[in-house]
């Protein structure tokens, strides 16, 4: 089922979550053991998220490094799969345009149709680590947009050949990423927005919004979208700060702010368990304000700690 089909019918707010593909070399059982706690809150879908290859130097013998490809969290599609048919629940794979051919991504969502997958979250993707800039394969997409105009045109019966003529219109409910406190690259949240305006016209059907810790700029966010006329619903994504480090990091890595408010309760703990404890209550705190301002759903992002995320989605339901 189409996650805005879930949205449509749902007559409370929803719960999804996100996870990433194990480390290459685990079983899937270490997605079902992550996930089984998770399952008594009967989430609407859950986002498997992708990983492109990395540049790597490895050292040889003679002391001499060599260039390697190496991609650490293989099997999105794989994952998905599983997913649907080990707990009939509707799996998002997240679709990129970096390291894709035009023609590799054809093939992909070739093969998601056949799963039965029919949700796809589209994205650009960002440099592999090692790499500053984004570069898109030299026959893929630069952005969002243009892998989304793909699948649309997919949705279309509309395939790469010309001469493929009535092919199968597939039919995906297709998701994209919203910034609240913009973009990183973008210039101004005024460019990051008209954007995202695009995304929408050219056939986004929902928004996933990277995390943020305070939900004032998500409200001025859907504000925004709005007032430019962007319609579909806009789904928060929301991560527990459990931590130390990740006061630093996920302003490094995410480009979000810490509030004052809760870095200084973070500043005061003691032990790691206190972080988790301050990092729980204000997940669930900022839940609590989301649902109340009525968003369609509430989607958590897993990684590492689905205790602490089973706690927070406990509170609330
Ligand atoms: P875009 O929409 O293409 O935007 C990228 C930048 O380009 C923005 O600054 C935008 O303003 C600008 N821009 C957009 N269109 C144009 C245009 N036509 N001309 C000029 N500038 C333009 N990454 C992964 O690798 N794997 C994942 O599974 C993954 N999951 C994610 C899930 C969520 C919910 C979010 C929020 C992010 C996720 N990311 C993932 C990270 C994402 O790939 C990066 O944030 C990436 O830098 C931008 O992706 P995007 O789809 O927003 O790109």
């Amino acid at each position: 089922m189409k996650v805005t089909e879930h949205i449509a019918q749902a007559k409370d707010t929803l719960i999804s979550f996100e996870i990433l593909p194990p480390l290459k070399g685990k079983s899937i059982d270490s997605i079902y053991d992550h996930l089984d706690p998770l399952m008594e809150f009967k989430p609407s879908f859950i986002n498997v998220t992708y990983h492109r290859s990395e540049h790597m130097f490895k050292k040889k013998a003679d002391g001499s490094f060599e260039k390697v490809e190496i991609r650490k969290r293989p099997g999105t599609v794989g994952i998905c799969a599983a997913i649907m048919n080990h707990y009939n629940i509707d799996a998002v794979p997240h679709l990129i345009c970096g390291g894709f051919s035009r023609e590799e991504t054809e093939n992909a969502l070739i093969d998601l149709n056949f799963l039965g997958i029919d949700n796809v979250l589209v994205l650009r993707g960002d440099a592999p680590k090692n790499e500053t800039f984004f570069e898109p394969d030299p026959n893929g997409h630069s952005f969002a947009i243009e892998l989304l105009d793909q699948v649309a045109h997919m949705n279309n019966g509309v395939y790469l050949e010309d001469d493929l003529q009535g092919g199968v219109k597939t039919n995906f409910c297709i998701g994209v990423a919203g910034y609240p406190e913009k973009h990183f690259e973008a210039p101004n949240m005024q460019t990051d927005m008209s954007h995202l305006k695009k995304k929408v016209e050219q056939g986004a059907d929902y928004i996933v919004t990277q995390m943020f810790f305070d939900n004032q700029k998500f409200f001025d966010f859907v504000a925004r979208c709005r007032e430019m006329g962007i319609t579909v619903p806009i789904i928060p994504g929301l991560k527990p700060l459990t931590t130390r480090k990740q006061m630093t990091m996920l302003p490094r890595i995410f480009h979000v702010d810490i509030p004052t408010d809760l870095s200084t309760e973070i500043m005061k703990c003691k032990s790691d368990k206190d972080i988790e404890q301050v990092g729980t209550e204000w997940l669930i705190a900022q839940s609590k304000e989301l649902k109340a301002f009525g968003v369609p759903v509430l989607h958590y992002y897993t990684l590492g700690k689905p205790k602490v995320i089973e706690k927070a989605v406990a509170a609330i339901v």
